[in-house]
């Protein structure tokens, strides 16, 4: 198996005068539950390897799980959001294979019985609004964690010996299964990514899991097929496993329209498997060979009781449902006085909920949209994460702009903050310490630069004198110049003005 040769790729833009594609995504969100789904340990990924583990999660003879209550309310809250039917029962199902990083050597999961089904999202792309429709949403367990030692790529070719914590297994996920998203056209790329954008605003809204991607507690595997286009058919698909950004999701979606095109319209055909993604190339490349007849022998799982959840209980629940999410984009969009591009620009750039929390502390609506999509957008587009993953906070945010609005800082020397608290100099007030950007209002400082900046141009401030004002923009560019852009341009035009009246 190569490891990153890139393949022939079809242009974007024929891809679609040929082809339909074909979406479909599985998303796994661990849930933030204080144990796992069928012990009492710990649920919490890291720290001293194997420190999180007991009999059960270890699958050692004669263990018997006990299933998580608040995993499965989790469970039924993101159903009920997703628009789902509960099940009024359902069982756990024993999902057999044999792998290092699961203990049991099967994996306790739900097959024909979901907990949730039949639920939809509606997500929002450039002003448009396309229905994902939900399968189902079931509940699981994670795996443990593999570590090959001794290799380059830290992968297991090459390594001279595999160590495994289970401190992961059993943490509880749920996974989201949608059905085949059909007629995206050109947009399929844009409404994967909104899809798992607004399902992540929507698992945060819920409180039911972090939902950090970087950290891995959302994950989302994007399986694309293509059909000629107008045929109306389904296609042969692949399943690229474990993106972990929106920018990536998208350039995923990309990516294996523009590879199957170009197999398919070479005469070939595409191979129904698994691959994986790299970040840095921006490639896809081989994993397994995947048939839908996968035999995982699924059986029901005797150890444990069927879950049951009463309506009342589920009704109870649906009460505790954060604002629905169209509801939501329009009260906010009316809150903060955005026009519909401004609010499609902040949908589209995944900012919604660090604008919304950015005003939260404090920052006007403009402002706090002006820092996201604009400074941080670009600071987010060159290091290739997303926005809610660089290492700044929407209180930071707010506190710089509370600086420009204070006038300790203007807007340039703002940028500058940015840039140190992104550079993990600290916080937006350490750093205008540690690099001295304060603007100088103080007259002392800014009269003599300001004497120095009349005496270089005596012909402006003539100008000037003669009454024409406009000309003192030549003389603050130059007292700002001298003072390498930190004095307080309001006060220097002032000074101007009064010496030269
Ligand atoms: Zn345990």
């Amino acid at each position: 198996m190569t490891a990153t040769r890139t393949e022939d790729l079809m242009p974007f833009d024929d891809v679609l005068e040929a082809y339909d594609p074909a979406l479909g995504l599985e998303v796994h969100v661990e849930l933030n539950t204080a144990s796992k789904m069928f012990c009492g340990c710990p649920a919490v990924f890291g720290g001293e390897p194997n420190a999180g583990v007991c009999p059960t999660c270890l699958g050692l003879p004669g263990a018997m799980p006990v299933v998580n209550g608040k995993a499965v309310e989790s469970a039924i809250r993101i159903g009920l959001a997703l628009n789902c039917d509960i099940a009024e029962w359902c069982r756990f199902a024993r999902k057999n294979y044999f792998y290092p990083d699961m203990p049991k050597n099967f994996q306790t999961s739900q097959y024909d019985e979901p907990i949730c089904f039949d639920g939809y999202m509606d997500v929002d792309v450039d002003g448009e609004t396309y229905r994902v429709e939900i399968e189902r949403a079931h509940m699981e367990e994670d795996t443990g964690k593999s570590l090959h030692v001794g290799g380059s790529t830290g992968r297991i070719h090459g390594a001279d010996y595999s160590l495994v914590d289970y401190n992961r297994a059993g943490i509880p996920l749920i996974e989201i299964v949608t059905r085949p998203i059909l007629g995206a056209g050109e947009k399929a790329p844009a409404v994967a990514r909104a899809y798992v954008a607004q399902l992540r605003e929507l698992i945060v809204a819920l409180g039911v899991s972090e939902a950090r991607m970087d950290q891995g507690n959302l994950r989302a595997d994007v399986n694309l097929s293509l059909s000629p286009k107008g045929s109306g058919t389904l296609g042969t698909r692949t399943e690229t496993k474990n993106v972990n950004s929106f920018r990536s999701v998208e350039r995923a979606v990309r990516y294996e329209m523009q590879r199957h095109a170009a197999i398919l319209s070479g005469g070939g055909s595409i191979l129904q498997e698994t691959r994986h993604w790299h970040e840095d190339t921006g490639i896809t490349t081989s994993g397994r060979e995947k048939s839908d007849a996968e035999d995982y022998r699924y059986f029901p799982e005797p150890d444990l009781v069927p879950v049951a959840p009463s309506r009342e209980w589920v009704e109870e629940l649906r009460g505790t449902l954060p604002e629905n999410p169209t509801v939501r984009r329009a009260r906010l969009q009316a809150e903060w006085g955005f026009s519909d591009m401004e609010m499609r620009d902040t949908i589209g750039a995944g900012a919604l909920g660090l604008v919304e929390q950015t005003i939260a502390e404090g920052a006007a609506p403009q402002a706090a949209r002006k820092w996201w999509l604009g400074e941080l957008a670009r600071r987010s587009n060159e290091d290739g994460v997303d926005l809610v993953d660089l290492p700044i906070t929407p209180a930071d945010v707010a506190r710089i702009q509370a600086l420009v609005d204070e006038k300790v800082v203007n807007d340039k020397l703002a940028r500058q903050v940015f840039e140190g608290v992104l550079a993990g100099e600290g916080t937006p007030d350490e750093v205008v310490d540690k690099r001295g950007l304060a603007v100088v209002s103080d007259d002392g400082a800014l009269g003599a630069a300001v004497d120095n900046a009349i005496a270089a141009n005596p012909d402006v401030a003539d100008k000037i004198r003669d009454g024409k004002v406009a000309a003192a923009g030549a003389l603050i560019g130059a007292v700002m110049k001298e003072m390498r852009g930190q004095a307080d341009a309001g006060r220097v035009r002032e000074l101007i003005l009064e010496k030269l009246s």
